[in-house]
């Protein structure tokens, strides 16, 4: 069962942070999750970006801007949903991801510059994808391909207009508004 993921960036800077908080939500996208939850700055460039590449390549993929994201977690797990922080001091991805139920809702928590300490002890899980310090976008990558088994997103994007044809030397991408 494909679990229903929402994915949770904590602290975005609009300024800084604008290209590596998108390429996160697309990450979060292409391997499977759901939802995506900008805390932070309320960055409209961001959502736009996400929102644009949904409706071209499909899903039923939405983002939106949450000014409290302690708030949002707690009411999240109140409602029965599992809290995963990524974070290199939790335990190895590879060993505890398969521990993590499927059937309830997840969201999948990455920091920003300062991730409240709290976080610690709300989250159910506290996931290290190794032990040294990288990208929230690589450790979004690792942890969502393993929760997922291993598949790199869904095999169809429901209502794409553009799909790529995989080819060996070029580019082919089908745009059904030209078929049509
Ligand atoms: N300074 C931040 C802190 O105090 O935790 C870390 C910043 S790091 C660039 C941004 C985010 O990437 C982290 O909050 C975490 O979610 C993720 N991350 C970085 N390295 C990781 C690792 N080895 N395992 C899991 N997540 C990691």
């Amino acid at each position: 069962m494909r679990p229903d993921v929402t994915v949770v960036r904590l602290g975005h800077r609009q300024q800084r942070d604008k290209r590596i908080t998108s390429h996160l939500g697309l990450t979060a996208r292409a391997l499977g999750a759901n939802h995506f939850v900008l805390c932070g700055d309320d960055d409209q460039g961001v959502l736009d970006t996400l929102a644009d590449v949904t409706e071209n390549f499909g899903g039923g993929f939405s983002s939106e801007h949450h000014p409290k994201p302690m708030g949002y977690l707690r009411h999240f797990s109140k409602q029965g949903g599992k809290i995963v922080h990524l974070t290199m001091y939790g335990e190895p991805h590879d060993s505890v991801t398969v521990d993590i139920p499927t059937d309830a809702p997840i969201a999948v928590v990455v920091g920003g510059v300062k991730v409240p300490g709290e976080i610690y002890k709300l989250a159910d899980y506290n996931v290290a994808v190794g032990h040294q310090p990288h990208s929230e976008v690589a450790a979004l990558a690792l942890f969502m391909s393993e929760l997922m088994g291993g598949v790199a997103g869904p095999e169809q994007f429901a209502g794409a207009r553009l799909q790529i044809q995989p080819h060996p030397s070029g580019k082919v991408v089908i745009d059904r508004n030209e078929d049509s």
